[in-house]
């Protein structure tokens, strides 16, 4: 397997097809956005500076790991000959399924079609092709060069095969696959999300103050980063979007999302991305600036 595509050139194609390039595969990078092709490949070039300076690379791989990157508006022409294609697009339903309804059509019949959503399910995914054995969630980890786990999902109907083919493959890529089954968040999101969905209740229940919680699990529990900090990073978008899929999944309200994340993505305070979340990035990280008034009243039991 030498050949392969990514699909969406943004935050996580870029880090996709950064990682697969480097390890000698030919990349098809595909985005509707001209821009965000050019965007990436200005990534990853910085990116591979960074390898350079720490002499992980010299400027001939880097010359030569870019070579090996060619970059395509349409998916037509750019994945027929694939051996695999990973799918890095927006994280919405209905365009994951036209895009694997179209990629069926376009792609080898034995070609694997692997998808790095979040949270939307790959038996939901595999269902619009004729060939959901082929079909498998390969979940990276942002950001992709320098994190090392890949959650290998199986879809209701993912054959042995293909499993057995990505995990080994994501090995060769110095990752470290560990292998789920399909269920809603599979496991990173299923524990992650109610863990940062706690946090904020924790702040709507004026248990404590941002910095406060963040520094609770970071000195407590050794994380790197607070979870009301890493909501920001992610994005508090994405986060109310997989409780939701938690939430509607499973049924269970243990996974309704906190009404304050709720507001907070209505009012487009969205974190990094946005400029404001619970910490304020105009000018590196500042304190916390979450409206007091938007609190609950009553502070939680203890
Ligand atoms: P992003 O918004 O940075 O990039 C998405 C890209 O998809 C954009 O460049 C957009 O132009 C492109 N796109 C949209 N429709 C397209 C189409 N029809 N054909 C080709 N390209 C199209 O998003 P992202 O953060 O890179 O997330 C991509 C996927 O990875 C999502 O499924 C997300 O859930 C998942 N993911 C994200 C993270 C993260 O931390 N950002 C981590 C793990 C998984």
């Amino acid at each position: 397997m030498k050949k392969i595509a990514v699909i969406g050139a943004g935050t996580m194609g870029n880090g996709i097809a950064h990682v697969f390039a480097q390890n000698e595969y030919q990349v098809n990078l595909i985005d509707v956005s001209s821009e965000r092709l050019e965007g990436a490949l200005a990534t990853i070039g910085k990116n591979l500076d960074r390898q350079i300076k720490k002499e992980i690379i010299d400027e001939g791989q880097k010359a030569e790991i870019l070579n090996r990157i060619a970059t395509h508006t349409s998916m037509d022409g750019a994945v027929q000959d694939r051996d695999l294609v990973v799918e890095a697009a927006t994280e919405n339903v209905d365009l994951k399924l036209k895009i694997f309804e179209d990629l069926d059509q376009l792609a080898g019949t034995e070609t694997i079609l692997a998808t790095n959503t979040s949270s939307i399910s790959i038996t939901k995914i595999a269902a619009v092709t004729k060939r959901p054995d082929k079909v498998i969630g390969m979940h990276f980890m942002n950001p992709v060069p320098v994190m090392k786990l890949v959650e290998v999902i199986r879809g209701y109907n993912t054959s042995d095969e293909v499993t057995n083919i990505v995990m080994s493959l994501s090995k060769d890529l110095g990752k470290i696959p560990v292998e789920v089954n399909d269920y809603p968040g599979f496991i990173a999101n299923r524990i992650l999300m109610p863990m940062i969905n706690e946090a904020i209740y924790s702040l709507y229940e004026s248990v404590a103050g941002v910095q406060e919680i963040d520094t609770v699990m970071k000195l407590g529990m050794a994380h790197p980063m607070g979870p009301l900090q890493l909501a920001d990073f992610i994005g508090l978008d994405v986060c109310l979007s997989i409780l939701n899929v938690l939430y509607d999944g499973f049924g269970n309200p243990k996974y309704a999302p906190c009404p304050l994340l709720v507001n907070m993505v209505t009012a487009g305070k969205l974190g990094v991305k946005s400029g404001e979340g619970f910490y304020d990035y105009s000018e590196g990280i500042k304190a916390a600036v979450v409206s007091q008034s938007f609190l609950s009243e009553k502070p939680a039991l203890v």
